[in-house]
């Protein structure tokens, strides 16, 4: 089967980006989020809507997926008038979402009794890369879906691998995100420590990113730090969220653990602020 009408559900900061490459590749693309204000940009660009996820998979060959949680992905699945409701066959469900492995062991399942297949399929990059369609997209899943999905994928992502069975692609993202968890905190605390000891941050920030250290990370966040602006392109709660998920499938090296830490304890306060807000919960 070759994928023509795609559905998108969940319009969030990566949702919209992500969901417009389906768009501008000429993908007749319908999209469903929970608060519909958030569909107007895509109606706007030619995308049709549906009412629920049960009409939106009723109506297309593929559906992509790209909320927040486990908790979301249960409601999308098994809510009211969720996808299983459909009981429609033959569909490849999508979820781009960075959740559990075991929530997509639990969902694959079910899409496999109903006869429809269902990939995991988390990201690494953030908006700046969902708007420049240069995702990197991590996959599990059965091989022939796969296939089948790439065409889609690789307009949204500059790599598309399936990494393993089902929950692979969630396993993989869980390894990236820890990094990115230790990284940012370690990003913060040499920001602290280079300020403690006289040296301005914009200059450790020019340093680190013409030496081997550099990287697209440094340039975005040392940006951020520099110009105080902590508006969220990967908010704080989603870091919080993945370490919990890297803990629970066994995540327990000295970084990780003094990393997942941070970032409980700064949730309550910043989660709604970015990731490299940490530093504020650093500086103490
Ligand atoms: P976001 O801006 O917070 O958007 C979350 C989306 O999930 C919204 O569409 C929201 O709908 C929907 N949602 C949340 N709870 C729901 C529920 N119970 N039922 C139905 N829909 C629900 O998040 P994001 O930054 O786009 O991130 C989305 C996913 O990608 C997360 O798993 C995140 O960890 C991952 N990710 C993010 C980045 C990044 O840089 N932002 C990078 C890589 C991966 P409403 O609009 O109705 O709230």
């Amino acid at each position: 089967m070759s994928i023509t009408k795609t559905g998108w559900i969940g319009l969030g900061k990566m949702g919209i980006p992500m969901s417009q490459q389906l768009i501008k590749a000429g993908y007749a693309v319908t999209v469903y989020n929970r608060s519909t204000d958030k569909e107007e940009t895509l109606k706007a660009m030619g995308a049709a809507t549906a009412s629920s996820p049960q009409k939106l998979i009723q109506d297309t060959d593929a559906v992509v997926i790209m909320v927040s949680d486990d908790a979301a992905i249960t409601s999308i699945f098994s809510g009211e008038n969720g996808l299983l409701s459909a009981k429609v066959s033959g569909k490849i469900i999508i979820n781009m979402s960075t959740v559990s492995p075991a929530i997509s062991k639990q969902m694959a399942d079910l899409c496999e009794q109903q006869g429809n297949y269902y990939l995991d399929a988390p990201v690494s990059g953030s908006v700046k890369q969902a708007e420049e369609g240069t995702l990197v997209i991590m996959v599990g899943g059965d091989e022939k879906a796969f296939e089948q999905a790439k065409p889609v994928l690789e307009k949204i992502g500059k790599l598309t691998i399936l990494v393993g069975d089902t929950g692979a692609g969630n396993k993989a993202k869980l390894v990236i995100n820890t990094l990115l968890g230790v990284y940012s905190q370690g990003l913060a605390e040499a920001v602290l420590f280079a300020e403690k000891n006289g040296i301005k941050t914009e200059d450790l920030i020019t340093l680190l990113n013409n030496g081997a250290m550099g990287s697209p990370y440094i340039k975005i966040k040392g940006d951020a730090i520099i110009k105080d602006n902590y508006t969220a392109a990967f908010a704080l709660k989603h870091i919080a969220k993945d370490l919990r998920l890297a803990k629970d499938i066994g995540l327990s090296t000295p970084l990780g653990k003094v990393t997942y830490q941070t970032f409980q304890d700064a949730e309550a306060k910043l989660g709604n602020e970015d990731i490299i807000a940490v530093i504020k919960q650093v500086r103490g």
